[in-house]
């Protein structure tokens, strides 16, 4: 089963035929900046019907704006945002890197040393949000790797969820008693270096899954029909072109069990201009259907994916956001209240916060779950409880999630209940008497 190649550029919507779209308040490139190079205007044609094209167009971050002025000079706007475009232009080899950062040494030698492993993979419109002078960057140290991940540490192993070992058929994993996850295809549009599944993805190890193995994990389902939420994961379904996923969105969504369709994707996050009108409208003929986002750090929260996400919520798609708990890019309560006081504004619950899985070459992403309890102490109650995901650490072996909850139980005398609440201070509750 291919990825992106099975959409043809053909296939694509042009901006023109987009809908009128609402403000987008992150960040955008003034209208001045984004026409000064973007379109080819001749600055005399820069009249009010052209204008209001420009702004309901997807919308162009300020620091797309300038990436694009200064390495892809001559593209179009409406190129930057043809998701085929950006795929083609992804910088997967260092020179590509080198053309774009100024390399650390350790960077140098981590992209030199490679053999096999996760590849590299950095989208254009990703690697404009990207620092390119400041190795230590959020964004910089999820997405290029670094001599420490050659590092094999204790503990740490390659299927470390042991998936393997609860897949009925090569792209499912039924962990739990209702649900599965489907992995749809081992691409992403980006690599995150700190991926649970590094062994499936990207090339490594499996081919992408082939037809075939969707047939075989869709009889798996059928057959199972305690099985009543399906999860698309993998690598990212959304790297898929329409057509493909909805072929197989149809498979699982006539199966009369399945009550649920979920998919799990980075997309927004790295690749927003994959949010398409013509996905939105397939999308949403498969209702029920949920959509949990990967974010990292609010740094991802642009115009661009502010624009993804509305257009997915006005799909009618609810949206939980999860996250990685990550040693110094995201594991401050400051920097997490942020992430996630802005994913409610662009309509994302946060969802989970997860303590990052030991796989191998992770300890230098690794916090102890200490950390994360202490952040979850700070967040609760300072920020709405919506805002407030979920902390987990994923059981080592395939045990599944287990909650990591700050106590606030401070003691029990007979019926009454010592507290604490979110500043610390004490109270009393009257329990019931059993
Ligand atoms: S997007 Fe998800 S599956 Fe792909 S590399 Fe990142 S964590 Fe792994």
């Amino acid at each position: 089963m291919s990825g992106l190649s099975s959409n043809t550029d053909d296939s694509l919507i042009s901006e023109a035929d987009e809908p009128p779209q609402r403000r987008c308040g992150i960040g955008v490139a003034s209208l001045s900046s984004i026409l000064s190079f973007a379109d080819k205007i001749p600055a005399k044609k820069v009249i009010a019907s052209d204008a209001c094209i420009a702004k309901t167009r997807f919308p162009l971050s300020m620091k797309s704006a300038r990436f694009l002025r200064k390495h892809h000079h001559g593209i179009s706007r409406t190129q930057w945002n043809d998701w085929h475009w950006q795929y083609r232009n992804t910088l997967r080899q260092a020179a590509d890197l080198e053309r774009v950062f100024h390399l650390s040494p350790d960077e140098q030698a981590a992209l030199y040393h490679k053999e096999g492993g996760l590849p590299v993979s950095i989208t254009p419109y990703y690697a404009a949000q990207i620092d390119a002078t400041n190795p230590t960057h959020a964004l910089r140290r999820t997405m290029i790797p670094v001599m420490a991940e050659t590092i094999h540490s204790k503990g740490e192993e390659e299927d470390p969820l042991g998936e393997d070992n609860q897949s009925p058929t090569p792209c499912l994993v039924h962990r739990y008693p209702d649900r599965v996850l489907f992995m749809t295809t081992g691409q992403c549009s980006a690599y995150c270096r700190y991926c649970t599944r590094t062994r499936l993805v990207g090339g490594c190890g499996r081919p992408l899954y082939a037809r075939t193995e969707w047939e075989k994990a869709i009889a798996y389902i059928q057959e199972h029909t305690e099985i009543r939420d399906v999860i698309l994961s993998g690598g990212d379904p959304l790297t898929l072109g329409d057509e493909t996923l909805e072929w197989l969105m149809q498979q699982v969504r006539d199966i009369p069990h399945v009550e649920v369709i979920r998919i799990g994707t980075k997309i927004p996050a790295v690749l927003p201009m994959r949010i398409t009108p013509a996905l939105t409208r397939m999308l949403r003929k498969y209702h029920p259907l949920w959509m949990s986002i990967h974010f990292t750090h609010p740094d991802e929260l642009t115009a661009e994916t502010e624009e993804a996400c509305i257009r997915l919520a006005d799909a009618g798609i609810p949206l939980g956001s999860q996250t990685v708990l990550l040693a110094g890019i995201n594991d401050d309560a400051e920097v997490l209240a942020r992430l996630f006081k802005g994913l409610m504004r662009v309509r994302v619950r946060p969802y989970y916060l997860y303590q990052c899985d030991p796989i191998q070459g992770s300890s230098h992403f690794r916090t102890p779950v200490q950390k994360g309890l202490e952040i979850m102490r700070a967040l609760r109650g300072y920020i709405s409880g919506y805002a407030v995901p979920t902390f987990v650490v994923d059981a080592p072996g395939g045990g599944g999630k287990i909650p990591m909850l700050p106590d606030y139980v401070t003691g029990h005398d007979e019926n009454v209940l010592h507290l604490t609440n979110y500043k610390g201070n004490p109270y009393q509750y009257p329990d019931a008497v059993p």
